[in-house]
């Protein structure tokens, strides 16, 4: 297979990101709770609703963390050590929400399937994080 050069892409085109919480069944979905409030006790994010249906591309319930791009570093090590085998997909958000969830992103845990065609190649705007909705009340470190 001949790779196509591809033009190098800025990281400053990234807008924020969503970590994908996902869980099956009644054990999982404990972990995902626990992992969300221990979440909101120490990040500011935008944690999204439950999702106890597969909503979208995605394949299995889940819920959303939008979070700022200068959270990224602190975020995303935590969730690689406190995951609880819980399957995440952390993926940027720039204009192209399809290579954004299907090429650019990364697993924590077991890789699900998301469904393409409910994936637009591209958006007008990159999607931010969002208003923060939580109060973390813990002081560092996470
Ligand atoms: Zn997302």
């Amino acid at each position: 297979m001949t790779l196509t050069p591809e033009p190098i892409r800025l990281t400053g085109t990234i807008a924020s990101y969503h970590a994908h919480v996902y869980f099956e069944g009644p054990d999982q979905r404990a972990a995902a709770e626990r992992l969300r409030t221990a979440i909101a006790e120490r990040f500011v994010v935008r944690l999204g609703r439950w999702h106890e249906a597969p909503v979208g591309p995605h394949t299995l319930p889940m819920y959303q963390v939008a979070f700022e791009t200068t959270l990224f570093a602190t975020l995303v090590p935590w969730l690689m050590l406190n995951h609880q085998d819980l399957s995440i997909l952390i993926h940027p958000n720039t204009r192209f929400p399809r290579r954004d969830h299907l090429r650019d992103g990364a697993w924590l845990g077991p890789r699900r399937a998301l469904l393409v065609e409910r994936l637009p190649e591209d958006a007008p705007e990159a999607d931010g994080a969002g208003v923060a909705n939580t109060q973390p009340a813990r002081p560092l470190p996470v």
